[in-house]
C-alpha cells in the first residue's frame, strides 16, 4: 500500500515524499475513516483529498468557502491531469448543467462546491445519485461560533453524514482551538476521527523585527533589496495602505493596494495581479488573506504592529507555503502600541477589553523580549520549540543581541519605591535624571539618595526604559486620577535582583545578512530562471491561470539548477508529475536547451548541450533571422507579411518581439499592427485595466483580434502609465 502511495504521489504530483501527516491522513480516508486535521498553512492539505479522491472510483466533494479561489483550485488540478469541476453561482446556466452531467456519468475524480449549495433544493439527492468518495471540508473553522471566521452556510454541511453515511468526512483547518475543534467535529458528527495535529512551526520561514523609523523609506528599502520576488506588505490603516502602495509605485515598484475600502472588481482585480505575478508587492490591510493561494510569496512584511500574535502568525504564515526560505519582518515602534491602546481602552465591555490588551502586550512581547521569535509564537498556539537555537530568527542567529538593562531599571524603579505615593512619570524622572524642579523641591525629593543616579541618560533613554517597564508589567500606572506609577509585585523581583531585565538592541558591528533567508532559494542558475519564468508567464496568460498553477518557482529554481535536457530528467524534478511532463515538458525543455545553446559555460564539465529540435510545434526563438526582421520592420512591412516573408508563425514572431521589447528596443508598433488597430487594443487595456489577462482581452475586443498581437501591444505600453 505504501509503495502505491508514493508512486501516484510522484504520478500525479510529481513529489517523492509525503509531507509530515500527508500520508497517514491518505491512508485514513483510503480506508474510510473520518479525519479531522488542524494543519497550518502551507502544510500541504490539498493533497490530503486530491490524492485519495483521484485515485479511488467516485468523485471526491470539496467544500471551500471562497468562490474567488475555486476556479484556481480547479484549473490547478486540472492540471495535474485530475478531472476537477466547480459549482458556484458564478457559472451559467449551460456551464452548471454540464457540471451535473459530467458528476452523473462518473467523469469527475473531484467537485469543489461552496456550502450554500448544500441548502439548494434537490442537491443532496443528485449527490447521492453518484457514488462519493470522500468529503473534504476546507476551513471547517468557519463551521463553528467560536471561530474567528464563522459562517453561517457553512452549517448546511451537518446535513452530509446523515444523507452519507458511509462516505468518510475530512475536517480541515489552520486554526482550532479545541473548544472550536468540538464545535466542528460535533456538527459535522464525525466518527472517532483520525486526529491530527500538525506542528505550528514553519521552518522555512525567518523572523525577524526592525525598529520602526521613516516607515515607508524602510518599506521602499526593502522592497528594492528585494526587487525580483512577490511580497506582502501589511498596514493597519486604508489610508496607510493606499498611501504606501502610491509612493512605491512612485519609486518604480510594481505595487497595488487591497483594502475592504475598495470596490469588490478592483479587490479582486488587484488580488489576480499579484497571483499571476504581474505585480510583486500587495500592500494590505488585513482584510487580505483567505483568498491567497499564491505558494511563491517570499516576505510577509507588517509596517505596524498588529494585533495580536495569532493574526501575527496567519499573515506571516502566507509567505513561503512552497517551503521555499522567507522572509518576515515586523517594523517595531512603541509609538504602535500607544495608537492600538488608543483603540483598545475605548472597549466597552470590561471583560473583552482586558483580553485585547493582554493580545497586544503578548505582541510587544514577542518584538521585544530577548526569546527565540519561533519559540515565542509557537508558545502562543501552546506548542513547545525543543531547540536552544532555532537558527532562524534575528534573536538566535544574533543580528541582535541581549543587553542587562537590570541596573537603570533598578535605578527608575528604587525612584518609584522611595517616593511612598504615587507620582507622574515625569516627576519620576526628574529625580532620576537630578532635575531639581519645583514639585521635586517641594516634596524634598532632592534629598532622595536616587537623586541624580542617573544623569549619564538622558530624558528619553527614561521614558522609554519605564514605558518598557510598563509594558513588561513591572510598573504600572495607579487607578487614581492622577495616574501615578507604582511597582508590581513582578517589578520587585527586579528591583530586588531577583530577576534579570533583559532587552534586544542590534548587535554592534554585525552585518545583517539582509537577503540571505531568501537568496538561498535561488540556487540554480539565476539567468535562466527568469527565463523560465517568463516562459511560465506567456503560458499563464495563453491559458487564463495563475502562474504558480502551471510550476511552482521551486520546480523553476530546481530546473535551472537540474539543467534537465531530456523528458526523462524533467520527470525527475519535483514537482512534474506526468500530466504536467506531457504537457509543459517539451517547452520548458526547448528553452533550457535553447538557454544552454546561448550559455555553453553554464554546463558542468563532462555534461553536453543537446542541441535544440527545430520541431514545429514548439516555438524556437532563434527561428527568426534578426537581421532580416530588423530590415522587414524598417521597410515598413506588418505582422502578418513579416511573418509571410520570415515563414514564421505569428506566435513565434511576436515572442521574438517581445523578447526585444525586454532588451529596451523600440518597435514600429504603428506599421507592425497598424494604427487603428494599436489604438483600438489600447484603449480597451485602459478599460479593463493593465491586469487583464490577454485572453479576456481578445474576448473583450470580440475576438477580432490574434491574442499574440494583444500581448505584443500591452507589452510594449510605456511603463510610466498608472498601474491602475
Ligand atoms: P495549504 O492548503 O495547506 O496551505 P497547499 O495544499 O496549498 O497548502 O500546499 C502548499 C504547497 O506545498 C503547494 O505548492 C504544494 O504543491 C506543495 N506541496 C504539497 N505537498 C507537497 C509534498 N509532499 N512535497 C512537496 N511539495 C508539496
Ligand atoms: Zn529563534
Amino acid at each position: 500500500m505504501t509503495a502505491t502511495l508514493e508512486y501516484h504521489l510522484k504520478r500525479i504530483f510529481g513529489y517523492t515524499q509525503f509531507r509530515p501527516n500527508q500520508r497517514e491522513i491518505v491512508g485514513q480516508l483510503l480506508a474510510g475513516h473520518d479525519v479531522f486535521a488542524v494543519m497550518p498553512t502551507g502544510g500541504g492539505k490539498s493533497l490530503c483529498y486530491q490524492l485519495p479522491a483521484a485515485i479511488t472510483p467516485g468523485t471526491g466533494v470539496v467544500i471551500s468557502p471562497l468562490i474567488s479561489l475555486m476556479k484556481d483550485q480547479v484549473d490547478g488540478a486540472r492540471d495535474l491531469g485530475i478531472r476537477a469541476e466547480y459549482l458556484n453561482s458564478n457559472l451559467t446556466p449551460a456551464a452548471m448543467s454540464d457540471v451535473y452531467r459530467m458528476l452523473e456519468q462518473g467523469e469527475l475524480d473531484l467537485l469543489y462546491v461552496s456550502p450554500e449549495r448544500f441548502a439548494m433544493d434537490g442537491f443532496l439527492t443528485t449527490l447521492s445519485r453518484t457514488p462519493i468518495n470522500l468529503f473534504a471540508v476546507d476551513e471547517a473553522h468557519c463551521m463553528s461560533e467560536w471561530g474567528h471566521d464563522f459562517r453561517p452556510d457553512y452549517l448546511n454541511l451537518t446535513a452530509i453524514r446523515q444523507r452519507f453515511p458511509a462516505v468518510p468526512i475530512a475536517a480541515f483547518t489552520a486554526t482550532a482551538t479545541r473548544k472550536v475543534q468540538d464545535d466542528i467535529a460535533g456538527r459535522l458528527q464525525l466518527r472517532d476521527p483520525f486526529l491530527v495535529r500538525a506542528s505550528f512551526n514553519r521552518p522555512n520561514l525567518y523572523y525577524r523585527v526592525e525598529p520602526k523609523g521613516k516607515i515607508r523609506e524602510q518599506l521602499l528599502d526593502f522592497v528594492e533589496q528585494h526587487r525580483d520576488v512577490a511580497g506582502i506588505i501589511y498596514r493597519t490603516s486604508r489610508k496607510d495602505v493606499d498611501a504606501t502602495a502610491d509612493f512605491l509605485r512612485c519609486h518604480g515598484i510594481k505595487a497595488l493596494p487591497y483594502h475592504a475600502g475598495l470596490s469588490r472588481e478592483e479587490r479582486e482585480r488587484n488580488q489576480d495581479a499579484f497571483n499571476r505575478d504581474e505585480i510583486n508587492v500587495i500592500v494590505a490591510t488585513i482584510a487580505f488573506g483567505m483568498g491567497i493561494d499564491k505558494s511563491n510569496v517570499r516576505y510577509v512584511v507588517h509596517g505596524d504592529l498588529p494585533k495580536n500574535l495569532e493574526g501575527y502568525y496567519q499573515e506571516t504564515g502566507r509567505a513561503g507555503r512552497d517551503g521555499d526560505p522567507s522572509l518576515c519582518v515586523l517594523f517595531f515602534g512603541r509609538g504602535d502600541i500607544v495608537k492600538l491602546r488608543y483603540f483598545i481602552d475605548r472597549i466597552e465591555d470590561a471583560g473583552e477589553r482586558d483580553i485585547a490588551r493582554k493580545k497586544l502586550y503578548g505582541v510587544a512581547d514577542f518584538a521585544d523580549q530577548p526569546v527565540c521569535r519561533r519559540r515565542q509564537l509557537l508558545a502562543y498556539f501552546g506548542e513547545d520549540y525543543p531547540a536552544a537555537n532555532c537558527g532562524g530568527c534575528d534573536v538566535c542567529v544574533g543580528e541582535v543581541e541581549k543587553a542587562d538593562e537590570s541596573r537603570s531599571a533598578q535605578m527608575l524603579m528604587s525612584a518609584v519605591a522611595r517616593v511612598r505615593a504615587a507620582f507622574p512619570a515625569d516627576h519620576i524622572i526628574d529625580i532620576v535624571i537630578g532635575n531639581d524642579t519645583a514639585a521635586v523641591r517641594h516634596c524634598r525629593h532632592h534629598d532622595l539618595p536616587t537623586f541624580g543616579v542617573g544623569r549619564e541618560h538622558d530624558r528619553d533613554y527614561w521614558h522609554a526604559l519605564l514605558q518598557l517597564l510598563r509594558e513588561r508589567d513591572c510598573l504600572r500606572t495607579d487607578s487614581d486620577p492622577a495616574g501615578g506609577i507604582v511597582l508590581t509585585a513582578k517589578g520587585k523581583k527586579v528591583l530586588f535582583g531577583h530577576e534579570k531585565f533583559l532587552i534586544l538592541r542590534p548587535a554592534p558591528g554585525k552585518k545583517r545578512a539582509r537577503r540571505a533567508p531568501v537568496e538561498t532559494a535561488a540556487a540554480g542558475n539565476h539567468d535562466l530562471f527568469e527565463r523560465l519564468r517568463q516562459l511560465r508567464r506567456r503560458l499563464a496568460d495563453d491559458a487564463d491561470v495563475p502562474p504558480y498553477v502551471i510550476f511552482s518557482d521551486k520546480v523553476l529554481t530546481e530546473m535551472s539548477r537540474a539543467l534537465p535536457q531530456r523528458q526523462r530528467e524533467m520527470g525527475r524534478i519535483s514537482g512534474v508529475g506526468e500530466a504536467k511532463l506531457r504537457k509543459y515538458g517539451a517547452v520548458f525543455i526547448e528553452e533550457i536547451r535553447q538557454f544552454l545553446e546561448e550559455h555553453p559555460d553554464v554546463l558542468p564539465a563532462g555534461r553536453l548541450p543537446i542541441m535544440p529540435a527545430r520541431s514545429r510545434s514548439v516555438p524556437s526563438r532563434s527561428a527568426v533571422n534578426d537581421g532580416a526582421l530588423a530590415q522587414l520592420m524598417t521597410d515598413g512591412l506588418a505582422l502578418t507579411e513579416i511573418a509571410e516573408t520570415l515563414r514564421t508563425p505569428l506566435r513565434t514572431l511576436t515572442r521574438r518581439l517581445e523578447a526585444m521589447l525586454d532588451q529596451g528596443r523600440e518597435l514600429p508598433l504603428d506599421s507592425l499592427v497598424g494604427t487603428a488597430a494599436r489604438l483600438e487594443i489600447e484603449r480597451q487595456i485602459a478599460l479593463s485595466g493593465r491586469h487583464e489577462s490577454v485572453t479576456a482581452l481578445a474576448r473583450q475586443l470580440g475576438g477580432t483580434f490574434d491574442p499574440a498581437v494583444i500581448r505584443l501591444v500591452k507589452k510594449a505600453l510605456p511603463a510610466v502609465v498608472p498601474l491602475r
